[in-house]
């Protein structure tokens, strides 16, 4: 599907591409056995762990999707990269990063052992759920609508839709936080929390709650490969310092605790989810060559069987593939 007309030598490759990944699709299909859908939050579990899809959209309007891309899914954790920038576009970056630090843990994202532990002044990182929490009690507003409300204006301003709330995953999920409230009673203890608890958390879980589709991730995705800016329009809807920013920490930390073997092994930044959600950047690339999406893309992936960090499997080795055959990496 070509939604511009700027580059014609990427358009007569499209159909090469488009054969290209729905066979790659199709092979990595079999791994969708391997892993597990997420049960902790029960609704979850209602995933079919045999999906897997994948969007890829340029930002030169290019187009390519695959597999299971019809699938609604709620965002979880790739909502904490969102919540992140619209924080820093709240309350400037360095009120931001004085109160939560950019260090990947190599601990599970909802550890709360490290914020004892190691004794530290904030928490770790903005997608650890300490973090995360942390920077949703920042975030503006009274309630917790009023906090979501820009970030769902973020999200319109770039999929140029407005999306809703998953009501039974938030419902879920909330009956269920008894770890996520464990966090939030600690960061009240040590005086992180700008908000009540109550209603940081009951944002927290509306955030995670919000209902997207890969097409929607990748469409998010382009928007950060290109430093904020739309490429449609030439609209700068994230400040350039930001976007990077946000880039780095999925770089660093955007996997869970295989943040390192994701950079190492796949080299693009990226940020994966307990519903199986990836989204995943490719940059522009200075360089010579025929590698399709030179002018960078964002990359959605869909796949609910996950390992034990919480990434998709298959997801994962389809998106490996995908970064090593189209050299995607910025190393
Ligand atoms: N709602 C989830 C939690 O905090 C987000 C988990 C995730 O996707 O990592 O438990």
């Amino acid at each position: 599907m070509v939604q511009g007309a700027a580059n014609q030598n990427i358009n007569s490759n499209e159909q090469w591409l488009q054969n290209y990944v729905d066979d790659w699709v199709k092979f990595y299909r079999k791994h969708t056995k391997e892993g597990e859908v997420a049960s902790y939050i029960p609704i979850l579990q209602e995933a079919n762990q045999h999906h897997l899809g994948i969007s890829i959209i340029g930002n030169n309007g290019v187009t390519i999707e695959s597999g299971d891309v019809g699938i609604p899914f709620t965002i979880q954790s790739i909502s904490k990269v969102f919540t992140f920038i619209v924080a820093c576009m709240q309350r400037g970056v360095s009120y931001i990063l004085d109160r939560v630090d950019v260090e990947p843990t190599g601990e599970a994202f909802n550890s709360i052992m490290h914020l004892e532990m190691r004794q530290v002044k904030k928490p770790f990182n903005p997608f650890v759920n300490a973090g995360a929490i942390t920077i949703t009690s920042m975030l503006n507003g009274k309630t917790s609508n009023e906090k979501l409300n820009p970030l769902l204006h973020l999200f319109e301003q770039i999929l140029g839709y407005r999306p809703s709330l998953n009501e039974e995953v938030y419902e879920s999920e909330r009956k269920t936080s008894i770890r996520n409230r464990a966090i939030g009673y600690y960061l009240l203890e040590l005086e992180y929390l700008e908000s009540d608890l109550e209603l940081t958390l009951e944002t927290y879980f509306k955030q995670c709650s919000i209902e997207i589709s890969i097409n929607d991730l990748a469409t998010l995705g382009m928007v950060l490969a290109n430093d904020g800016e739309d490429p449609k329009t030439g609209l700068e809807i994230i400040p350039r310092q930001v976007a990077r920013l946000a880039k780095s920490l999925m770089l660093t930390c955007g996997m869970y605790n295989a943040s390192g073997k994701f950079a190492a092994y796949v080299g693009i930044p990226a940020k994966s989810g307990v519903s199986g959600g990836i989204v995943a950047i490719a940059p522009p690339r200075f360089r010579e060559g025929d590698f399709p999406f030179l002018e960078g893309c964002g990359i959605g992936v869909y796949g609910p069987a996950l390992d034990k960090q919480g990434n998709s499997i298959a997801g994962i080795r389809l998106l490996r593939h995908i970064a090593k055959q189209w050299d995607l990496s910025i190393f």
